[in-house]
């Protein structure tokens, strides 16, 4: 059996600069302890399950939101994760007094600016993105006129007006984005489109397209939380016609997946660390 690594794979600039952040804040003797993770720092449990055997508190329960969960807390250090925070909760730590370290991904505060700019320039805002995600409830959060839509069929159910600017979630699929700004365009046909998606996610699910040709399986290694990784497995199934699972870690691999397997694939989401994928990579091997 062959085994394709498919590069580039595995954490991004903006997933390893949020865990730099949270382990030099533990060294950081100045800073007031103890120190929690607002939300998964990057969506991976087997990062957040790291820092917690340094000390680190990750503040996550589906049953509170986010300023809940802040409201309880009465001293220490908040770091904001790569996704990015609702401005609310922002306002809620300082008021509470509460030392704020923001580990926020340069490119989501990029799709911040220019939203922005067009609402400064008198612009209606259309956000395409994952509900309830962190990263879209930090953009949806900077003025509560944004209109969000999860996929094309949400375009049929909402009415929107130009002056018209279009932003979207930086994890999202290249495959189901331009669709979307095609029907945009011949519905409001003045409308600003950019498109976000940031080059980590587009060179990973470029790299899917490009390696997975005669494949006969692939792993994507990833959280199912990860919204980077699910979309490599909807890119991976829907454009290359792959069978593809998401597996977290070495221990999903079901041996039957692999009877008739010629050529099999790896690759894994932008918060996944390396040693994940390489224990896959591994085991298949030695297979
Ligand atoms: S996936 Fe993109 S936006 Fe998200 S942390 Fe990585 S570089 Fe930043």
């Amino acid at each position: 059996m062959i085994v394709k690594k498919i590069t580039p794979r595995g954490f991004c600039k903006g997933v390893y600069q949020a865990i730099e952040i949270v382990k030099q804040s533990i060294e950081n003797k100045s800073l007031p302890k103890p120190i929690y993770v607002l939300g998964f720092i990057v969506h991976n449990k087997h990062v957040v399950q790291e820092l917690d055997k340094l000390g680190v508190i990750t503040l996550d329960d589906r049953f509170k939101s986010r300023l809940e969960l802040v409201e309880d807390i009465k001293e220490g250090t908040i770091i904001l994760s790569a996704h990015g925070t609702d401005e609310a909760v922002k306002r809620k730590i300082i008021d509470n007094k509460l030392t704020l370290i923001d580990a926020t991904c340069n490119d989501v505060y990029k799709t911040h600016d220019s939203i922005k700019e067009y609402l400064n320039k008198g612009f209606n805002i259309l956000y395409i993105g994952k509900k309830n995600h962190p990263e879209t409830n930090a953009s949806l959060s900077i003025d509560s006129n944004i209109k969000l839509i999860e996929n094309i069929e949400d375009l049929n159910e909402i009415k929107l007006e130009e002056p018209l600017f279009v932003t979207n979630q930086t994890t999202f699929s290249i495959n189901d984005i331009l669709p979307i700004h095609e029907k945009i365009k011949s519905l409001y046909p003045n409308s600003v489109i950019t498109e976000e998606i940031c080059n980590a996610t587009r060179f990973r699910q470029n790299a899917i397209i490009e390696g997975n040709k005669n494949v006969d399986l692939c792993y994507i290694v990833g959280d199912p939380r990860s919204n980077n990784s699910r979309n490599l497995v909807k890119i991976s199934k829907e454009l290359t016609s792959t069978k593809t699972f998401l597996i977290e870690s070495v221990k999903d691999i079901d041996l039957k997946d692999l009877e008739n397997v010629n050529i099999v694939s790896v690759s894994s989401g932008a918060s996944t660390p390396n040693y994940l994928t390489q224990e896959v990579i591994d085991f298949l091997e030695n297979l």
